[in-house]
């Protein structure tokens, strides 16, 4: 059977004529092979998703209706929803009313009066019993409605009640909400971001705890801007969308639980994206232009989340909501592509994002930056410092240019200053004025920029176990002279610099993929113990150029700073996880400031 349907006029039409055509309709609706998107009737509710994961076009309206399935064409909908006597409809939009029909059944009326794409229609109905609230909004009372099974109103209360400053964390950053109400209804599968009436997975809504649902309920109410206001032109560029709505995820966390947790759940998100997106991916991919077969993949989601707090690292905060909330007026109820939302960011904020697109957008990989010398000369008060950096790129087809980096200065009683600088190809230099001659230097330690280098900041303390999974390392302390040691160690996946051409270890081949760099104040001869991974079990992991060939012979090597050549580190231990699988790790006694690799 054909899935258009052809309609033969009277007489050609013109264009610019309106015409007005009735299609009536009837059928069984379908769920997509993926088990995400179409019409379910499940654990005693109807309710569709609006896309079809592994369909194409992954808008999913035609598993219910006939229509245009794609993100540019839109319409208001009105619904009309025959259910049982007992149970309750409700839809993408207003309410309207009920009829009472002769066999008693009912006819729920909805109405959505912004034109939306066929992929944000929804519906839901059930034995549901409703739990409203009101909040505050920036502009208005906005009322909230949750929908669950009568079983399940206790705990979808508690589960949504971080909801209220969800809404105001989304509201200060992107501006106030548009819709008539804020929905979630619970649902067997989902989450999609109906608007009004998000379809969200009942195992997440009615556990209880906020902290389990919060996620991707700040996820779905993104998409109230992302997505629902404005959306893409093509799936080529989900990350518009999903990489918006992922990272109103992490501007709640940030909102809610502060600095310090944003921090975490950023440095959490980059080292998914960094270690895992290229595996389930296929590949080092950008994020504009991606396949259709990786449309809804790690890099799109957990890349587009990363690459958004760039975007807001590389405007500052309040250019970024000009910029974004530029878009969402400039494309309200509309559609745009990488382009336009380049174009429009530039008019709205002043500022040249042709680097930011180019590196972050249009192309695959990370950058990661470290600091090859650095000369201080007091004068007066001040301490005038030189600093030169070399780049560092995984998986990148060039340089990065105009790249916002944070700069820690510390002194060795741990007083800092944080300085940002903007750097450009792989070689790059800058002069600065310090309060102080700096002891040690961290870069990135904030995240900053979600990019090719995670670190961990943290005291160690006497006869502990450190397992630092950021930053790839474990440490273990015996006895300390002193009750802590304050260091930050850091993973850099990059090239390490090769070896010079008389050092006496030539025959060592350096990693070609990743090293450790070590910073902080470190007592001479301590014995703390630390273990570095490494594994060559695939062509996807960092240490296939070294485990590939022989995993017997890796070692590690030590070098204090950039000037300095590598020295093999003796007396290591080496453990592997099993025979001949790749994988492993090295342990050296005696910890010192500088790089690891
Ligand atoms: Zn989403």
């Amino acid at each position: 059977r054909s899935p258009f349907l052809k309609i033969n006029f009277d007489s050609v039409l013109a264009i610019n004529d309106t015409f007005s055509i009735t299609v009536a309709y009837h059928g069984k609706s379908v769920i997509d092979p993926s088990g995400f998107g179409g019409f379910y009737f499940e654990k005693g509710v109807a309710y569709n998703l609006g896309i079809g994961l592994s369909s194409i076009p992954h808008n999913y309206g035609r598993s219910w209706f006939p229509c245009f399935d794609n993100f540019v064409e839109r319409s208001t909908y009105d619904f009309d929803i025959i259910t049982k006597p007992e149970h309750v409809a409700y839809c993408t939009g207003i309410y309207l009313g009920v009829d009472t029909l002769t066999d008693n059944k009912k006819m729920y009326h909805y109405r959505m009066e912004k034109q939306i794409p066929t992929y944000l229609a929804g519906v839901t109905a059930s034995n549901y019993k409703e739990i409203n609230w009101d909040f505050q909004g920036m502009e208005r009372n906005i009322p909230i409605q949750l929908l669950a099974q009568p079983q399940d109103t206790a705990n979808v209360k508690t589960s949504f009640a971080y909801l209220p400053f969800a809404i105001e964390a989304m509201e200060y950053w992107y501006g106030p909400y548009q819709w008539s109400r804020v929905g979630y209804a619970l649902t067997s599968n989902g989450a999609m971001e109906h608007p009004t009436n998000v379809a969200f997975n009942d195992f997440l809504g009615n556990d209880g705890n906020p902290e389990v649902t919060m996620g991707v309920m700040a996820h779905e109410l993104a998409h109230h801007w992302w997505g629902d206001i404005t959306t893409l032109t093509t799936a080529y560029d989900m990350w518009i969308k999903e990489g918006t709505a992922e990272y109103g995820r992490h501007l709640f966390m940030e909102y809610f639980f502060g600095k310090k947790t944003f921090i975490d759940v950023l440095k959490s998100n980059q080292l998914d994206v960094i270690t895992t997106a290229h595996i389930r991916d296929d590949g080092y991919r950008a994020l504009s232009g991606m396949p259709l077969d990786h449309t809804y993949g790690t890099t799109t989601y957990n890349k587009g989340a990363a690459v958004f707090h760039n975007l807001r690292t590389y405007l500052g905060d309040s250019l970024y909501r000009v910029g974004m909330q530029s878009i969402l007026k400039k494309y309200a109820y509309s559609h745009l592509d990488a382009d336009q939302f380049q174009a429009q960011l530039e008019e709205s904020t002043g500022m040249d994002l042709s680097c930011f697109f180019d590196d972050w957008i249009f192309s695959p990989g990370f950058c990661a930056f470290e600091i090859d010398s650095l000369h201080t000369l007091k004068q007066n008060n001040e301490y005038l410092t030189n600093i030169y950096f070399e780049q560092k790129l995984h998986h990148a087809p060039h340089y990065y240019c105009n790249v916002p980096v944070e700069i820690s200065f510390y002194k060795n009683d741990l007083s800092k200053i944080d300085t940002s600088v903007v750097l450009s190809g792989k070689f790059d230099s800058t002069k600065l004025s310090l309060p102080f001659k700096p002891d040690f230097w961290t870069i990135n330690e904030n995240e900053k920029l979600n990019c090719g280098q995670i670190g961990n900041k943290i005291f160690l303390k006497p006869n502990k176990s450190y397992t630092l999974k950021e930053s790839k390392i474990n440490f273990k302390t015996s006895e300390l002279n002193q009750d802590s040691i304050f260091l930050y160690s850091e993973h850099i996946w990059g090239s390490p610099d090769t070896a010079k051409n008389d050092n006496p270890y030539i025959n060592l081949k350096v990693s070609n993929s990743h090293f450790w760099n070590i910073a902080g104040i470190l007592p001479e001869n301590n014995d703390i113990k630390s273990s570095f991974f490494y594994n060559g079990s695939s062509d996807k992991e960092l240490d296939y150029d070294l485990s590939h060939f022989s995993e017997d012979s890796i070692v590690v090597v030590y070098r204090k700073n950039s000037g300095m050549d590598w020295k093999l580190v003796e007396n290591f231990k080496k453990q592997r996880f099993s025979p001949k699988d790749g994988k492993g790790t090295i342990t050296i006694t005696g910890l010192k400031a500088g790089q690891y690799a």
